[in-house]
């Protein structure tokens, strides 16, 4: 039911004064043929309609969001209550806000610390946009001396998807080099792959696995005496925060995910931010207009060689600032202590499935961890589809299916450091009775979820050809 299946003519929920502006007349070629078809709903049923359709929703607020890669963190009130203070909420961009500015310069200096990077630029909404910015800079670098023949970019498989799209829409050309048996960089085949024409090296570090790729200087060696850069994916900074640092493993450039380490709220497609930090070298080619900290004033500034600007304004500036609400309310003790109890949430949980699934990784994880359904789908021919559907039905959000594409019917959980142990042994218990369940009734599963508004959508479909409105 939309806003506009419960419109009756003439209701209001609130009354509007009558106009006490002069009207100013439009030219005839702009004025609306019609009236503009509006919903005309009272306060109450209106209340009722959107109260309706945010219990619908699912939340980290409602309940256990184990979707890994998203880390789905509880995202702190205050972080909102400092969000929404007039100073922040009631400034316009092209107002001189000395205090919006200081906010930025802070968190930039705050992300430097924590990554071991030299400058940082606010300006990208989301992480796939901090890569495509990064992979901008990374080519006017090359170009800039005059090296125009590095168009290649490696990836390793286990990459998260937006790695090769962006380099793809930056215009490099894609060299994809497979993960070794402990999903680790293969070392050997990133020796081949580079060369005269690598412009880059994609990396996250933990990878897509969890696990934490111990060769990372002898990776950044190998690419830095190919004349190519490191580039470092930070969007699932979460485990390391505080603890160690990309710049100190020999990266160049990285950018992270506000919305997803720095607890700011995400999914559903609102406001994001993707900030790309990068060491001295490059900080002549980050987008403009940066923001510079001079003698504790915070001004705007060009960078020279800038490849120009990638976002209208500044960037999503609430999202900032929630972002420095959080690293300060943790400080210097809490960032590393919050990315540990990440690490040890998921290791928790995976030992107690670890009997259970075939685990794919090390003996330890970092804050994410992949078991594989491709046993249990032979055995009962539940897949991993089926079993993530059906933990819908428990109440409890699905992890991440399908990724990363290494591993086959993989599942990957995130259990964050903001969960008690109570949730996650809750949440373990759902598991294993849903895995029992799977050896009795295999059938079953086939047809989860029973308890939702809508049950198997095509998918495919639904992502073409969505019908959002009925
Ligand atoms: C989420 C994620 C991204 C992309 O971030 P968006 O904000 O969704 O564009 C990139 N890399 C990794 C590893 C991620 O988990």
């Amino acid at each position: 039911m939309t806003i506009f299946d419960i419109s009756k003519e003439n209701r209001t929920a609130c009354p509007i004064s009558a106009c006490d502006v002069k009207q100013y007349q439009l030219s005839g070629g702009m004025l609306r043929v019609c009236d503009a078809e509006l919903p005309e709903v009272d306060e109450l049923s209106l209340v009722r309609h959107y109260t309706g359709l945010s219990k619908k929703a699912y939340g980290v607020d409602d309940g256990f969001y184990p979707l890994g890669s998203c880390t789905m963190k509880y995202n702190p009130k205050i972080n909102e209550t400092v969000a929404a203070l007039d100073g922040f909420t009631k400034i316009h961009p092209l107002q001189k806000a000395d205090g919006a500015l200081q906010v930025m310069a802070l968190l930039e200096d705050r992300l430097c610390a924590i990554t071991g990077m030299d400058a940082f630029t606010l300006q990208p909404a989301a992480g796939a946009h901090g890569e495509f910015t990064a992979l901008l800079t990374i080519r006017a670098y090359h170009l800039d001396r005059k090296d125009a023949k590095r168009n290649k970019v490696i990836v390793p498989d286990s990459a998260h998807g937006t790695n090769p799209a962006s380099a793809a829409m930056a215009g490099f050309e894609i060299i994809n080099i497979p993960s070794s048996s402990d999903g680790c960089v293969d070392v050997a085949a990133l020796e081949t792959a580079v060369g005269e024409d690598t412009a880059a090296f994609m990396l996250t570090n933990p990878n897509t696995l969890g696990i934490f790729d111990k060769n990372i200087k002898k990776i950044a060696e190998i690419v830095h005496k190919a004349g190519g850069l490191l580039y470092y994916d930070g969007a699932n900074l979460n485990p390391i925060m505080g603890v160690i640092r990309p710049g100190d493993m020999g990266f160049d450039v990285v950018h992270l995910n506000l919305h997803k380490t720095f607890s700011t709220p995400h999914g559903g497609g609102g406001p994001g931010s993707g900030p790309v930090g990068c060491k001295a070298f490059l900080t002549e080619f980050l987008p403009s207009p940066v923001v510079k900290n001079r003698n504790g004033e915070a001004r705007l500034a060009s960078a020279p060689k800038s490849i120009g600007r990638m976002k209208s304004f500044y960037g999503n500036f609430l999202v900032m600032v929630r972002a420095l609400a959080y690293i300060e309310t943790l400080g210097r003790e809490g960032i590393p202590l919050s990315a540990k109890i990440a690490v040890l949430n998921a290791n928790y949980m995976m030992a107690k499935l670890k009997e259970y699934f075939p685990i794919h990784s090390s003996d330890t994880c970092m804050h994410e961890f992949v078991l594989s359904c491709e046993k249990l789908k032979e055995e009962t021919g539940v897949s991993a589809l089926d079993f993530a559907k059906a933990i819908i039905d428990t109440g409890m959000h699905p992890p991440t299916m399908y990724f990363p594409l290494i591993v086959h019917e993989a599942l990957m959980f995130e259990p964050t450091e903001t969960e008690s142990k109570e949730t996650i042994d809750r949440a373990v218990d759902i598991i294993v009775s849903l895995y029992k369940q799977a050896y009795e009734n295999a059938a079953e599963f086939h047809l989860k979820p029973q308890k939702m508004p809508i049950g198997r959508p095509d998918e495919v479909k639904a992502a073409r050809n969505p019908i959002i409105t009925a």
